[in-house]
């Protein structure tokens, strides 16, 4: 111990070593003699404990390494990284990538001053739900809608607008956990409602929620199961059945989408996502998604029916609470633009990427292997069909086709080799299948090929 404290060496020895000299120029003298103080005022409490295990010739080396270690405030925590999983609306990665325009809508809002409660006709205030409510309402044939911080927050404002004190009735095979633990019905009970379970976890019929309809019933609840999926001998009340229920009985039914697919399932390759005008034209009186899943757009949740419903649901004091800023209507509204003007295909990358033929992937994933291979003979390098999925519980159990880049080094293991594409700049995220780091071109821009290919070339 003795030997460890005489051996450990004074702040004012380490600062003119090059690499604190570095961490000073990218901060300041200030910062960087804070960040030495603490790394051998961290290192003395442990030789003084007897918890450092280290001969004293490493002293100084461990000291710089903890002063400058990659935890240090200058480098920002949430970055960039390379999306090669191949999960396209991935919620640990981001999910949806956002379309130039949407990008630039935000930037120009974001710099500037805005309308965002301003009418500019009258010179009087205005309103911030104004700005998306009009694309919403054309777009999807409804009376009204809303915007408000993700669809976990719709679902909430919803069931506590129209529900609170009384009892809302849940099919068993849609009482589901989303990740990230949105349970249906823990959101239920916070919202101040009362779950009424009705039918089987496999079947629920209509005459199930019928029977359950009572004095103290306030709505009809449908969820969409999201990341699970029953097979077999199932059965679900389709929403145009329940919407039929709702109009007989007068008691509002809410579906919750989750995904809010706009366009043509089918062409995703999706076919048996609902679409969400299709729900709202079977007389459902509200629906609720998400803005950053299949539509493509920022985080959001958009809550979207009768004019009726949303007026309550706008005078509820829990709406300033969940309420968005200027940058997310300026990219949400950039976004269904797109939708409007029929280039949603085109336009939006999510779209683009879950359209995109497993020919085309092929075509970049056999260029890319090609390069590869010339420029690292090292690396053994395949090209073989694969499945890619749309991911953020869009669409459960469907994949689509891809054409996979798979990776064999004689040095490294997968493992190694996946840790240190995470730690190349930018981080690539790539995915291990039979013990092979795999690479899905279907998520990663043609821009970010060269960077990718980067990281490989400089692994080792
Ligand atoms: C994803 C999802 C949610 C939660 O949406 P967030 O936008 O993540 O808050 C709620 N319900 C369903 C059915 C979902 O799929």
């Amino acid at each position: 111990m003795n030997a460890l404290l005489r051996a450990l060496p004074a702040v004012h020895d380490l600062l003119d070593e090059p690499v604190i000299q570095e961490l000073a120029a990218r901060t300041s003298h200030a910062y960087a003699r804070d960040r030495l103080r603490a790394a051998l005022d961290g290192l003395r409490a442990e030789i003084l404990d007897g918890a450092l295990d280290i001969e004293p010739a490493a002293l100084v080396r461990e000291a710089l390494a903890r002063a400058t270690a990659r935890d240090d405030a200058s480098l920002p925590t949430l970055r960039r990284v390379i999306n090669a999983t191949g999960v396209v609306l991935h919620t640990n990665l981001g999910r949806a990538p956002l379309s130039d325009r949407a990008l630039a809508a935000i930037v120009a809002v974001a710099r500037s001053a805005s309308n965002l409660e301003f009418d500019l006709a009258t010179g009087q205030r205005g309103h911030r739900d104004a700005h998306c409510e009009r694309l919403l309402v054309d777009l999807l044939g409804c009376e009204a809608a809303v915007v408000v911080n993700n669809n976990a927050a719709a679902v909430m404002l919803v069931l506590n607008t129209l529900a609170e004190g009384g009892e809302v009735i849940v099919s068993r095979g849609e009482l589901v956990e989303i990740g990230g633990s949105f349970r249906v019905p823990e959101v239920l009970e916070r919202a101040g409602c009362v779950l009424r379970e009705v039918g089987t976890t496999n079947r629920t019929y209509l005459a199930d929620y019928e029977r359950a309809i009572g004095d103290r019933t306030r709505l009809l609840l449908r969820v969409h199961p999201s990341n699970y999926r029953i097979v077999g001998f199932a059965s679900r009340v389709s929403p145009g059945e329940l919407a039929e229920l709702g109009r007989r009985t007068g008691i509002p039914v809410v579906d919750d989408l989750g995904s809010g697919c706009l366009v043509d399932p089918g062409a995703l390759g999706i076919g048996d996502e609902p679409r969400t005008q299709s729900v709202l034209a079977d007389g459902v009186d509200i629906v609720t998604f998400s803005g950053d899943k299949l539509l493509g757009g920022p985080q959001c949740g958009v809550i979207a029916g009768r004019a009726e419903f949303l007026d309550r649901i706008r005078r509820n004091p829990l709406m300033r609470a969940l309420r968005v800023d200027k940058m997310v209507y300026a990219g949400l509204a950039a976004t269904l633009r797109a939708y409007v003007e029929g280039r949603a295909e085109e336009e939006v990358p999510a779209l683009r990427m879950l359209t995109a033929s497993v020919e085309s992937i092929r075509e970049r994933a056999v260029a890319f292997a090609g390069l590869l291979a010339s420029a690292a003979p090292e690396f053994g390098v395949d090209v073989l069909a694969g499945r890619s999925v749309p991911g953020a519980g869009s669409a459960p159990g469907v994949d689509l086709p891809t054409a996979l880049v798979v990776l064999h080094h004689p040095v490294l293991s997968a493992d190694e080799i996946d840790e240190r594409l995470r730690a190349s700049d930018p981080p690539v995220v790539a995915r291990i299948e039979h013990d092979a780091v795999v690479i899905d071109l279907r998520t990663v821009r043609p821009d970010e090929e060269h960077e990718l290919m980067d990281s490989l070339l400089h692994l080792a």
